[in-house]
């Protein structure tokens, strides 16, 4: 059985949520399910296993769910990416552009340490703001993202484009037009 249609397969599209002509790919029929759950671990971490990768950073929230999965098999720390007000101690922030207004993600000042290789780790990329905002925090603290990955990849919305356009190498597993 191919890993990649298995996966896609079992990818919910919930129409007009949460706004009207918004086709969500919802991707928590993928975690319930105990096979699917592990096909999808498990291509991750045969994608990373032999690669040198000291953190896995997840963004908040549904990266945090697969991130800390494929840290704890990488057998590395993980590091969550959150959104603005959430970490108690100090961070370095950055604001990013939605399509109406701006949001800014987080990460603790001690998270990452200079020269770090980080593996980056989300859901989805839509327009790309988040997981760029993301990897420039890593960046910020002298970082370095070895790859940005995700489950799915909305190619008609330009942004896996923009991600490999600063320069971050990114993997997504399937995508949808
Ligand atoms: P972007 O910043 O690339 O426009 O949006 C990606 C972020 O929004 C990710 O953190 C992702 O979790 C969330 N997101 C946007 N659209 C969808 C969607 O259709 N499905 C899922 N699962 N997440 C989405």
């Amino acid at each position: 059985l191919d890993p990649v249609s298995y996966i896609r397969d079992r990818i919910r599209t919930v129409p007009d949520w949460p706004l009207a002509g918004v086709q969500f790919r919802d991707i928590t029929p993928l975690l319930q399910d105990p096979k699917t759950f592990r096909v999808l671990v498990d291509l991750f971490v045969h994608r990373y296993m032999d690669q040198q990768i000291d953190v896995v950073a997840g963004v908040d929230a549904r990266g945090f769910i697969l991130g800390s999965v494929i840290a704890y098999e990488l057998n590395r720390g993980f590091v969550p990416v959150r959104k603005k007000g959430k970490l108690p101690f100090t961070t370095v922030a950055e604001e990013y552009e939605l399509e109406y207004g701006s949001a800014t993600v987080e990460l603790h000042s001690d998270a990452i340490h200079a020269g770090q290789r980080v593996l980056l780790i989300d859901d989805l990329v839509a327009t790309g703001g988040t997981m760029i905002a993301a990897a420039k925090l890593i960046r910020k603290l002298g970082g370095e993202v070895i790859e940005a990955a995700a489950i799915v990849d909305l190619p008609e919305l330009g942004g896996s484009q923009l991600v490999q356009a600063q320069g971050i190498p990114l993997f997504t597993v399937c995508d949808f037009a």
